[in-house]
């Protein structure tokens, strides 16, 4: 079963308390602590609803279309099937659709390598309509070619070394070239660069399709949401997140903590996580979350039974154990059944759910079984309608992709650095700017 804490004394033997943990009152009045900020972000904007006549308009779309590509195939298009409904429905109101984005980390400098003419064909395919690549050199004159309801793609927006600067004259030079403004890569919203930033001050700002989706999903699980709100927090390293706990127990009522985090704070409590990943010198910061999740009303729930071994490879010798026996030369790699058992409890009595991290180290087998036991949990839950859940992460998403269920989740982000920056309760600056 999870640890609901503060636990009275410590980890000691029979000082567990009982699994139900009792639901805080959903009624319970928290409107002061709750983010209205967050809640005003996710709808102080204008969407496309808001254009009104666009046709013959040069449109400036900002898009994510940073796909990872190996020997010129893209291996993963999800960004791009992302950016077609802005795209497709820009075009179809007649619009010339000017796509801005970047593409790996050029630093400011031209590099073929990183050119978006290779994202070009892919994006034509996904899109099921012609793209055209417009290169930086003579830029205005190729859009000038452009015919109603055309599609293009504009050069990667870092090879300009004022991109990453929000530099005036880059804001210029991009303003130069369109007549509105759309940002619809929410995953690009936390950098405050020319095309994310600097260009909705310019022009005319919109929230494309997927960042309207992103926002209002975000608001239903933190800004706005039904309690009580879950959290479940893994993944490697507390130091990694240690803003996003910070925050969540200000905002959630129940914090539940598993993967390699988790021996952090087992650490803390006094239980000897043998070789485990853990870090011993956050103990100090793993008492301080305690003690503003107990000032909050937020119950921390920490894993009761772990599975453990003494080498990390595939399929090795496994143990599943009480948390006080892991032995010192074991190391905890999955949060264990019973843990699992009690997590899915808590989970029924929730109406929210925001997810990130993994609870094990998933992409080993057989450290995957927790890891997957929720993500077909929850998926359940949100089908049933009892749960919103809301997920995000590079692994978590891997993760419920693993287990099949991503489709399931009420909303997914794929939106990484800016998805974690929102769980820490910051103010996008790519957002920011479309509201004011
Ligand atoms: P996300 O990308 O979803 O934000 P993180 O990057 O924080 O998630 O963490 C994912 C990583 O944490 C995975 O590689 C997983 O193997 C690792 N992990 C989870 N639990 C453990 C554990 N008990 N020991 C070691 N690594 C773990
Ligand atoms: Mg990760």
């Amino acid at each position: 079963m999870f640890i609901p804490l503060p636990l009275a004394g410590g980890l000691g033997e029979g000082l567990f308390l009982p699994r139900d943990t009792p639901s805080p009152d959903p009624s319970r009045k928290r409107e002061g602590r709750f983010g209205d900020r967050n809640s005003d972000m996710a709808r102080n904007f204008k969407t496309l609803d808001d254009m009104g006549d666009i046709a013959g308009k040069r449109v400036l779309v900002r898009e994510d279309l940073n796909v990872p590509m190996a020997d010129g195939q893209v291996t993963d298009d999800t960004r791009l099937r992302a950016a077609v409904p802005t795209v497709a429905e820009l075009a179809d109101k007649g619009a010339k659709v000017l796509i801005l984005a970047h593409f790996g980390r050029p630093k400011g400098q031209r590099n073929p390598e990183m050119s978006l003419a290779l994202v070009t064909r892919p994006f034509e395919h996904v899109l099921g309509r012609p793209v055209r690549f417009i290169d930086d050199e003579g830029a205005a004159e190729a859009i000038a070619t452009l015919e109603d309801g055309d599609v293009a793609i504009l050069e990667n927006t870092r090879f300009d070394p004022g991109e990453e600067k929000n530099a005036h004259e880059t804001i210029e030079r991009l303003a130069s070239l369109g007549d509105l403004y759309v940002n619809d890569a929410f995953s690009a919203a936390h950098r405050a660069h020319a095309s994310t930033e600097g260009l909705a001050h310019k022009l005319r700002s919109f929230a494309g399709r997927q960042m309207e989706a992103e926002l209002d999903a975000l608001d239903k699980a933190l800004g706005n949401p039904q309690h009580p709100v879950a959290a479940v927090v893994g993944g490697a390293k507390v130091s990694s997140k240690l803003d996003v706990l910070k925050h969540l127990v200000t905002k959630v009522d129940h914090l539940i903590i598993g993967g390699g985090m988790a021996n952090t704070f087992l650490a803390a409590r006094g239980v000897d996580v043998g070789k485990s990943l853990a870090e011993r010198d956050l103990t100090g910061t793993a008492e301080e979350i305690f003690d503003a999740a107990e000032a909050a009303g937020c119950t921390i729930h920490l894993p009761y039974d772990v599975v453990v071994a003494k080498e990390f490879r595939p399929n090795p010798e496994t143990r599943t154990v009480n948390v006080h026996e892991v032995q010192p030369d074991e190391m905890i790699l999955d949060i264990g059944p019973a843990a699992t058992e009690a997590l899915g409890d808590v989970l029924k009595n929730c109406r929210t759910l925001v997810w990130n991290g993994p609870l094990g180290a998933f992409e080993t087998p057989p450290f995957d079984v927790a890891t997957m036991s929720l993500a077909r949990t929850v998926a359940a839950l949100t089908r049933e309608g009892s749960l919103v859940s809301v997920a995000g992460g590079g692994d978590t998403v891997a993760a419920l992709n693993q287990a099949g269920v991503a489709g399931d989740m009420t909303f997914v982000s794929t939106a990484g650095g800016a998805f974690l920056e929102w769980m820490e309760g910051k103010e996008l600056p790519g957002v920011k700017a479309l509201s004011s």
